[in-house]
């Protein structure tokens, strides 16, 4: 992850911190400094922030921790200035999993807010007594326990891909098709965003950011889950690709080179003995050049550990692997016996094809 500051991990789960969260603090301690304020109050507020993500983690390792009950792992979780966000390696296709995973997050927040306001009760805090609205070591909790509530209502707004907005789907998708499913609750979290947008115009300049992040957020899964139910249904057979080009392991960079740049060919199959080995993509391509030069071996750069699928497994199921691990191009096996490979773009087009023809 660049850019990020790695913070540790717990169930094998990794945390990071987005550069960009610096500018918020960088924001809050500017502003703050600007209006007088003293700076043990700024400290305070700063301590605020910094237990408030620490709440965030806990909502998204709620999610990463319902989605492990059903066997799927979590990338990682990154903290931006707007949130955090859980990259789980794929979403559970079942509604009560999803419905489940989703909820997870939010019930956390809810969680934190009854046991801080426990705490609350249980130490006498009079909330009556409150003067002023400043963070203290006294009035923290307050704030912490009233955060963690706006939290959790605000993440259950149906503004899909936030949380409420996966629950809606899930809802939806128990009684209709998960394409379709997610075209009402994608429709529903545009008009939520173009609001969130609208209105953080003239209020909150971070609510325009999600505002955004809902509106592009929802359109790509939108058309993801659509293109995905065009998938369903065929197998690996049905995309596979027999013809493609090839290259020897112990051929120079440059003939990978001039393939690239002579035909339609954008990765091609490494062969060693006359064996399909491994593969090299335009990108490997690219990176030997600019780490070594255009004499140094195919080996040197080609990926030897590439995909590999068999003919007989689901097209959906193996198109998704290969996007969450972003790898143009797979390896197809029967009988342990290499047959062809599938390629990301061959797949984009067969879609593209099978939607036009209203499969
Ligand atoms: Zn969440």
């Amino acid at each position: 992850m660049k850019l990020s500051l790695y913070l540790g991990k717990y169930k094998n789960v990794k945390v990071f911190i987005h550069w960009t969260f610096s500018l918020l603090l960088l924001w809050i301690i500017i502003s703050n400094l600007r209006q007088g304020i003293p700076g043990v109050d700024i400290l305070w507020t700063v301590i605020f922030v910094l237990a408030l993500f620490c709440c965030v983690v806990f909502h998204e390792f709620g999610h990463a921790l319902a989605a492990q009950k059903y066997g799927i792992q979590t990338k990682d979780i990154v903290l931006y200035p707007i949130g955090g966000i859980a990259r789980l390696e794929k979403l559970p296709e079942d509604p009560k999993q999803e419905l489940w995973v989703a909820i997870a997050g939010p019930l956390v927040n809810v969680g934190i807010f009854l046991i801080l306001s426990a705490v609350l009760s249980f130490t006498g805090f009079n909330i009556e007594s409150l003067e002023e609205i400043k963070i203290n070591p006294t009035t923290i909790i307050l704030y912490l326990a009233s955060a963690n509530l706006i939290l959790a209502v605000f993440n259950l707004i149906p503004a899909f891909p936030m949380d409420g907005g996966r629950i809606l789907r899930a809802f939806l998708a128990i009684r209709l098709p998960r394409a379709q499913a997610t075209q009402i609750a994608g429709g529903i979290g545009q008009f939520l965003a173009i609001f969130f947008i609208f209105f953080g115009l003239f209020n909150n300049p971070i609510l325009v950011l999600i505002g955004i992040f809902i509106f592009l957020g929802a359109a790509a899964e939108v058309s993801h889950t659509q293109q995905e139910s065009f998938l369903k249904g065929f197998k690996v057979n049905d995309a596979i690709m027999m013809k493609f080009q090839i290259l020897a392991f112990d051929a120079p960079l440059s003939k990978a080179v001039d393939k690239l740049l002579n035909s339609q060919a954008t990765h091609f199959v490494v062969v060693k003995d006359d064996v399909a080995v491994g593969t090299l993509s335009r990108n490997e391509i690219i990176r030997g050049l600019k780490e070594g030069d255009e004499n140094i071996a195919v080996e040197k750069v080609a990926d030897f550990n590439p995909l590999k699928f068999e003919t007989e497994e689901n097209l959906d199921d193996v198109w998704k692997k290969m996007m969450s691990e972003n790898r143009k191009v797979a390896f197809v096996i029967e009988n342990g016996h290499f047959l062809g490979i599938l390629d990301q773009e061959n797949i984009s087009e067969f879609i593209m094809v099978k939607s036009a023809l209203g499969k």
